[in-house]
This record gives structure tokens, sequence and C-alpha cells, in this order.
């Protein structure tokens, strides 16, 4: 059974000191709600904050992942992070290819796909976005996006390394646009995800990918996203910097995990 995983993605917001409160503050009403949880938490903060909101997850079940890295262990890279080094900060997963990277820094498929290697080549786990833009929605060419960013992204990785990967629906027009996917666009593009690792991997493979859904997800919508058969949580934005809201996303997949 695919475990439900729920991430949330700090972006570049808040500092050592608001970001270990926050986390903090996580820990500690998921711990008095979510006693020994059916849902697996992560926190992904900026760079700086790491060390700071390890800090305040040691012990728990909560995990850490980095936003981003570049594919190599050392070297002449200014500004950037990699892999060894988020492992040593204490993280577990990496968040990578979300579309502001693709979209603002150019990342393509081919370069995407380095850092899955690198990741995985140091035991972090990625968590690969993909997602179509408004426009190629509204030409129906979402699932033609979707596809090319899938097999571009995992070319030349194995079966059993996909099979550990968690692969994030993110259509580019509902991130922190308050626009969802309906649960029935996000079944339908996950459905066709889990169809495409069938095809490529196999059905076992296929079966134990976590797929994440992110886009405006908040207290409102989780519930509805979670139930769909092929969403098994979710990437999150502007509401995991709150602590309330986080929680009901979190209770929300938890619900969704029981009636599994
Ligand atoms: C994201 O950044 O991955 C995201 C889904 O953001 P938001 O929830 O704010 O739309």
């Amino acid at each position: 059974m695919r475990p439900y995983i729920v991430a949330g993605n700090w972006k570049m917001n808040l500092d050592a000191r608001s970001g270990q409160s926050l986390a903090s503050e996580i820990r500690a009403t998921l711990e008095q709600t979510h006693p020994g949880g059916l849902v697996r938490v992560l926190l992904c903060p900026p760079f700086p904050l790491l060390p700071s909101v390890a800090e305040a997850l040691t012990g728990s079940d909560i995990g850490l992942g980095g936003q981003n890295l570049y594919p190599a262990d050392n070297g002449a890279f200014t500004g950037e992070v990699s892999a060894p080094m988020l492992a040593a900060a204490g993280c577990s997963h990496v968040i990578l290819g979300h579309s502001e990277r693709r979209g603002y820094f150019g990342e393509t498929d081919a370069f995407i796909n380095k850092k899955v290697r690198h990741a995985l080549a140091h035991k972090l786990l990625p968590i690969i976005c993909m997602g179509e833009t408004l426009e190629q929605r509204e030409q129906d060419k979402a699932r033609q996006t979707v596809e090319t960013q899938f097999r571009g992204v995992l070319k030349d990785i194995d079966g059993d390394s996909v099979g550990n990967l968690i692969l994030a629906y993110e259509p580019v027009w509902a991130i922190g646009t308050g626009k969802t996917a309906t649960p029935k666009q996000a079944q339908e593009m996950h459905g066709f995800i889990r169809t495409l690792l069938s095809s490529t991997y196999g059905d076992s493979v296929a079966q134990s990918v976590v797929l994440q859904y992110g886009g405006s997800v908040n207290a409102d919508n989780a519930a509805d996203l979670f139930a769909q058969e092929d969403v098994d949580g979710g990437l999150i934005g502007g509401a995991s910097l709150r602590t309330q809201d986080f929680l009901s996303i979190v209770t929300a997949a938890a619900e969704a995990a029981k009636r599994t």
C-alpha cells in the first residue's frame, strides 16, 4: 500500500528563528493530533533554515527536504547546493523540477534528470514536479506536456529507483493562484501518470509511486482531492506556512489513508 505524503514547500519565506518556531508549532500540533500518524509529513524550508528546522524536528516523525540542488558533489558553482550537503543537513528528500525553477531559472527536463540522478546517487529521494501551463491546457496539450516532462526527467532511471520516487502533479496555473484543479482534473492526470508508469516500468512499480497533487491546496479543498484514487497526498506551498491550515491538510490526508 502506498503511503500518503504531505510536504510543505516554504519557498523563499521565513528566517532561521521564525522557521524554527513554525516547525516546532507544526510538530507539537501534529504530535497532539496525529500521534504515530498515518501520513508522512515533510517540511522543505529554504537552505539557510535547514539547521534550525532540523533542530526543531529532531526525534520527530516529520522529515526534512531541500527545495533544489545542483548535480555535482562540490566545486566552483557559486550559489548552489549539492545532494551531500542537503543530506548532511538532515534532508531525506529534495524537491526537483518545480515550475518556479523551470519558469524563472530556465531548468529543462534534461537538467532536472541530472539532478534526479545526483539525488538518487546520494540517497536523497526526489519529489519531482511536472505540470502544464494554462495555455497548454487550453490547447488540449496538458497530457502531452506532462508525458514529455515524465519521459525527460526520468530518462535512464531504472524501475527500482523510480518505485521510490514521489511525483508531484502541479498544474502551473494552479500554483499560488488560488485556482485549484478540480478533483476530477487531478484524478485524470494522476491516472494518466500512473498509466505511464505502468507501461514504462510495470504495474508493481506504478503502484508503489506516490503521486502528490500541488496547486493551491488548502484546508477546504484537500479532502476532496485526497479522496481521489491516485492522489496520494500533496505538495503544499502557501498553506504550509500556516499551522492550522497545514494541520487540516494533513488531517484530510489521514482521513483518506484510513479509507484505503
Ligand atoms: C508549490 O509551490 O508547490 C505549491 C503548490 O504552491 P501553492 O500551494 O501555494 O499553490
